[in-house]
């Protein structure tokens, strides 16, 4: 190992890692990101990797590509000369000083501060269809709030599918854009706290498709329809829809800190305090989606990396 120590380690890529390497690097803290290496399912960039147009992020009167813009915040990090590495943080100990991070390469990095901003995995279906179409922005997305004011779903039937508290939530949404919005869930009942559930099932566009289960999106370039699948008769049938959100919950990417830092029942990252950004490891910081189950939003995301390269910055200044 070398004895080398880094001042701060960032681990992520999304607009939180990028927003905190912005800052340390401003500080001169000589940051180091850790941008992951890369799956199916997540790639460096994070959530708005899989984003066609952001047009709800301050500063882009036109709107912007998701990934357009995660690779301005890289080039932006780059430029006050952040240190980037296409690898996974895969293990780490904070028990000692300075901590210990092992990448998925094999190397291991000790550092005075981390800031973690790994994000969180919408979780999605698996069937055939969902993940060409979602991403070919072809109207198959996890984010109503994200995508749903775009033209595309402007005056079409629109399926949301899932039964808790987002589901309602991306359902009401939509119902400002939809013609029709069906809410598909797998059970006659649903999860959504009750206020939710009122709201929802009192709006006059929204239809509730019960003990369903969406079998396959249909369309080549655009979703075209969904098959469905009853629950209790197994029965199989087609409707036309102009778009899809799923909605049945996110992962936080977090499995690499259990036992290492304290973590809410759900598996995000627990702040001890209000407004800051320091986890139960005096030094480790938490910003983004890893840390954020209620607001899940880049501008959101971005503010909390800010946050917590400035807390790090004044822990190190504090001789931490
Ligand atoms: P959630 O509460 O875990 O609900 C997920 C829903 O998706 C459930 O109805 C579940 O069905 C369904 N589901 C899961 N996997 C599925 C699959 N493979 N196929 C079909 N359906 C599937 O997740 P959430 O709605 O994202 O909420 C997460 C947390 O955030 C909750 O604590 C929630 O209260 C909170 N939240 C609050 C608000 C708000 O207050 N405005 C808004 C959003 C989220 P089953 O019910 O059958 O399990």
């Amino acid at each position: 190992m070398s004895d080398h120590i880094e001042n701060l380690v960032i681990v992520g890529s999304g607009p939180a890692g990028w927003t905190a390497a912005i800052y340390g690097a401003r500080a001169n803290l000589n940051p180091i990101v850790y941008e992951g290496a890369g799956s199916r399912t997540m790639i460096p960039g994070g959530q708005l990797m899989f984003t066609t147009d952001v047009e709800n992020y301050p500063g882009f009167a036109d709107g912007i590509g998701g990934i357009e813009m995660m690779l301005e915040f890289k080039k932006q990090a780059m430029r006050f000369d952040t240190r980037v590495v296409t690898d996974d943080i895969v293990e780490v100990d904070f028990s000692i000083r300075p901590f210990l991070l092992r990448t998925s390469g094999g190397e291991d990095v000790r550092a005075r501060t981390v800031v973690i901003a790994t994000g969180a995995n919408a979780r999605w279906l698996g069937v055939p269809g969902e993940e060409r179409l979602a991403q070919s922005g072809g109207g198959v997305s996890a984010c109503a709030v994200c995508d749903g004011a775009l033209p595309f779903f402007r005056g079409r039937v629109i399926a949301v599918v899932g039964g808790g508290d987002s589901a309602m939530e991306e359902a009401l949404y939509m119902t400002k854009f939809a013609s029709e919005v069906l809410v598909i869930h797998r059970r006659d009942e649903l999860r959504a706290s009750q206020i939710m559930q009122d709201r929802a099932l009192a709006s006059e566009k929204i239809r509730f498709l019960w003990n369903k289960t969406v079998a396959e999106v249909l369309g080549d370039e655009v979703i075209s329809g969904i098959r469905l699948r009853d629950t209790v008769t197994g029965e199989e049938s087609e409707i036309a829809v102009g778009g899809m959100f799923v909605a049945i919950g996110h992962d936080p990417n977090t499995a690499f800190l259990r036992g290492h830092i304290d973590l809410k029942e759900n598996g995000y990252v627990r702040l001890p305090t209000a407004w800051r950004t320091e986890t139960n490891v005096p030094g480790v910081f938490a910003a983004g989606d890893v840390m954020d189950d209620y607001y899940r939003q880049a501008v959101s995301a971005a503010g909390t990396g800010c946050m917590a390269a400035l807390e790090a910055e004044r822990f190190l200044a504090h001789g931490g």
